[in-house]
């Protein structure tokens, strides 16, 4: 117990070295950032502590808007991706949109397991999960090992949420009014830390 309180306070003399470390290198780094944000790309992720978004692509403070849930799922019933999404689009104007999956996701093997009763929150989270599972399952059963199946619905997990995106009526009053939008999605391999792209939809403008 006494390292695991132990952590924050680290976290907490971590984040003093960071700071320090930011401005010793751009003087202005936190006052330029600190008048308003225009990311160019709304990353939308899983919460999996092993896949921290800027980590993977070197991002500094600024360059992503950040949505990350169990699974990475985009859902209309989910306020807060939809609100994420609204904003991002409508006032942020992002000209990508990254829904970036990761293999051996807890929350994609959770949806092919039985559903556990000291998890309801998870369970009505990842419905729709299920749902495309069952819709896969014949596909996904016929591979031999239990982590090819559970890749095998991360990347179709991730088609899925890009073909939400793309009937969502933010993404669809974006394109009709000719912003630049383009919608990605990814994979994120845990095992060597690298970033694969599965499909891109949507046009650049002007
Ligand atoms: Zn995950």
């Amino acid at each position: 117990m006494r390292g695991r309180l132990e952590i924050t306070k680290r976290m907490l003399r971590e984040n003093q070295a960071w700071a320090q470390e930011r401005v010793a290198r751009d003087p202005d780094f936190f006052l330029r950032n600190a008048g308003s944000q225009s990311p160019d790309v709304l990353w939308i992720g899983c919460a999996d502590s092993r896949v921290p978004a800027e980590y993977t692509i070197n991002a500094q403070p600024g360059e992503l808007f950040v949505h990350r849930n169990i699974a990475n799922l985009v859902t209309e019933s989910d306020l807060n991706v939809m609100s994420v999404l609204q904003y991002a689009v409508v006032e942020l104007k992002v000209k990508h949109i990254v829904v970036c999956g990761h293999h051996g996701c807890g929350g994609v093997r959770a949806s092919m397991a039985a559903e556990r009763k000291d998890l309801p929150y998870v369970n009505r989270k990842l419905e729709p999960l299920r749902a495309l599972y069952r819709l896969h399952a014949h596909e996904i059963n016929l591979l031999e090992d239990d982590i090819k199946r559970v890749n095998r619905l991360v990347e179709l997990n991730v088609f899925e949420q890009v073909r939400n995106l793309t009937r969502n009526d933010v993404v669809q009053q974006a394109w009709q009014a000719t912003q630049t939008l383009l919608l990605h999605g990814w994979i994120y391999d845990i095992c060597n830390g690298k970033l694969s792209e599965l499909v891109t939809v949507g046009a650049k403008r002007g």
